[in-house]
């Protein structure tokens, strides 16, 4: 789902490596590909590099809900432009999926008024016309 919103500035959730591939090509589909242990049955976050159930060092991916809960937020205001036009503040915040796992994220479409811990809420990716397609959270 595209929206007009201007792309994060030195947040970025993750960085494209071999290791988080199916992510980022899940994102470009507008699926949110996370770690799943097939040996245990663990979520873990897309970059997790092992598995602490049991150890596995090749946990596998798996499509999440793309459900997730507001766990805490920082408001980010951005520094005005030359012309003197100053970016709408980003909410940055940690959100845990219904799957478990806790991710690092921006959210849109929130009145700031509205930010509670707890909040529903759910997936969008941001498809930029150059770059990654990343993660976003709204409200649910
Ligand atoms: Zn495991």
């Amino acid at each position: 789902m595209a929206t007009d919103t201007p792309a994060p500035t030195g947040i970025g959730v993750l960085r494209r490596d071999f290791r988080t591939d199916p992510f980022f090509d899940g994102a470009a589909a507008d699926r949110l590909v996370i770690r799943r242990c097939a040996d245990c049955d663990l979520w873990l976050a897309p970059d997790a590099t092992c598995c602490p159930g049991c150890g596995s060092e090749e946990p596998g991916w798996a499509d999440a809900a793309g459900d997730a809960t507001l766990v805490t937020w920082t408001v980010v205001h951005g520094r005005p432009a030359e012309d003197g036009t100053v970016p709408p503040p980003a909410v940055l915040a940690l959100v845990e999926l219904t799957e478990g796992p806790w991710l690092h994220t921006r959210l849109v479409g929130v009145e700031r008024a509205a930010l509670r811990e707890g909040l529903p809420l759910t997936a969008v990716f941001e498809h930029p016309g150059e770059g990654e397609s990343y993660l976003l959270f709204r409200p649910a």
